[in-house]
């Protein structure tokens, strides 16, 4: 196993020595290529330079001696190859050693090619068109080299070396960096979300990078934190609302209860009526709770039939307008004319839907309030808009009133219910494949529209 910095740095630098491995080869191949056809050149010259000095002497001495000629040696000498002068019947005027030469080169391990074999190349001397005699070129190597030459390949060769070790010192320098630049946000995340399994949703990750993925995968873990710590104060909150909704009608049940057994409180109908809505309340709230299992363990089937869905409404408002009638509520219905609010559904769930937001607008609508019900079709979906001009919800609190057992603020707790009305409703639409949205406004009302697809 390797961090990803490692194998970041590893594949960089294997990258770079390959780039330099291949550009230090095709360099040196480049310049021994050239600089081997520079030197073949320069031999030619110098070959043609031997025969035209020698024509030369001839000229101007008519015959051979064994003088004629004889400086050229020392030049020979230094320059690694071999002079024989042989005259126009080929018998030689005089000749270097060949084995001297060997001795030299051996002596200073100057380079040899073609493995040192002894190669001569004969020239025709010529005056006036005719051949006067001839000078043979013998040297251990097709490509003869001074010593300064040597060093001038060497020291082209060094620079290549030298600027291929500096470029990965460089380029290993750079990729320790950018490959950290991968690997430390990757691990703030990875710590991060140990964090989050440890259950501290406080943490956050502060990664300063400009890498968008990596930017992302930030703010979604952020994100996730954030959702993870909503999630768990809503557990918390659940299990102390649902305690506290279990206890409360236990313990009025336990001290009534108690209380005419110990013969303090008269047995009276009334007395009796009493217990019995808390028992009811009890039932109710456990009876929510099972629907609401049933929902979120998804093993609810739906019996779909055909709803014409402005009789439904119809249907269910009037089990409303007594009700509304008792707190002085006006229930008002419109229906957009010359349209049909056909729809599927499971009718039994989606008058639980209407029930629970009329039962919230009479809940939450102060005596003498208005409940308005519109039903139109509005871009291939049918709109049913429930709207009050009740107490209203506040902003902080919209977000969250379709979780369970959600009921905004402390006061309203004073108000009858449990926080799992609106989370049915939400659940039975969804089902329906229909979307729920809310506005509201403190003091003003509250409006929710449900959108079914048609
Ligand atoms: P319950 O009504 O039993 O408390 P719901 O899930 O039906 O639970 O509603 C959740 C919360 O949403 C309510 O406690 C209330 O604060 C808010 N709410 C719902 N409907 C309305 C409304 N029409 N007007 C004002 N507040 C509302």
């Amino acid at each position: 196993m390797h961090s990803i910095s490692k194998r970041l740095s590893i594949l960089f630098i294997m990258c770079t020595i390959a780039a330099i491995l291949l550009v230090t080869l095709f360099v040196n191949i480049t310049v021994t290529n050239k600089f081997n056809q520079y030197m073949v050149d320069l031999q030619n010259k110098r070959y043609q330079r031997i025969v035209t000095y020698l024509e030369d002497v001839y000229k101007r001495e008519g015959k051979w001696s064994e003088d004629t000629g004889v400086e050229l040696m020392h030049e020979a000498y230094m320059g690694n190859y071999c002079l024989t002068l042989l005259d126009q019947t080929k018998k030689p005027v005089w000749g270097m050693d060949p084995n001297a030469i060997k001795i030299q080169l051996n002596k200073n391990a100057m380079p040899v090619q073609d493995k040192g074999v002894y190669t001569t190349k004969s020239f025709e001397i010529k005056v006036n068109s005719r051949i006067v005699g001839y000078v043979d070129i013998g040297q251990y190597s097709s490509i003869l080299m001074t010593e300064e030459d040597v060093n001038f390949k060497d020291s082209i060769n060094k620079s290549i070396v030298i600027s291929g070790a500096l470029t990965l010192l460089i380029i290993s320098a750079f990729s320790l960096y950018f490959s950290k630049q991968f690997s430390n946000p990757i691990s703030e995340v990875a710590r991060m979300s140990v964090n989050l399994s440890k259950g501290n949703f406080e943490s956050k990750t502060s990664i300063k990078s400009n890498i968008i993925e990596l930017k992302d995968l930030q703010k979604s873990v952020n994100l996730l934190a954030g959702k993870l710590k909503h999630q768990d104060t809503l557990r918390k909150r659940l299990v102390s609302d649902i305690s506290h909704e279990i206890r409360t009608p236990l313990n009025v049940l336990q001290n009534n209860l108690e209380a005419m057994i110990d013969g303090v409180y008269p047995v009276t109908i009334e007395k009796l009526h009493h217990l019995n809505e808390e028992v009811i309340r009890f039932g109710k709230l456990i009876n929510n709770l099972n629907i609401l299992k049933e929902f979120e363990s998804e093993s609810t089937k739906l019996k779909y039939e055909t709803i014409y869905l402005d009789e439904f409404i119809a249907e269910i408002c009037k089990n409303f307008y007594l009700d509304a009638d008792k707190k002085s509520i006006k229930v008002d219905l419109t229906i957009q004319p010359n349209q049909m609010y056909l729809i599927t559904g499971d009718k039994d769930q989606l008058k639980q839907v209407f029930i629970n937001l009329f039962s919230n607008v009479l809940k939450f609508t102060e005596l003498g309030g208005r409940m308005q019900i519109k039903l139109y079709e509005k871009d291939k979906n049918i709109v049913v808009e429930v709207s009050d001009n009740g107490i209203g919800i506040k902003q902080e609190d919209l977000p969250f009133i379709f979780e369970r057992l959600y009921r905004g603020d402390m006061s309203r707790h004073k108000i009858e219910g449990n926080g799992i009305g609106l989370t049915i409703v939400k659940n039975i639409l969804q089902l329906h494949i229909a979307s729920i949205d809310v506005e509201s406004k403190v003091g003003k009302g509250t409006k929710f529209t449900i959108h079914f697809p048609k």
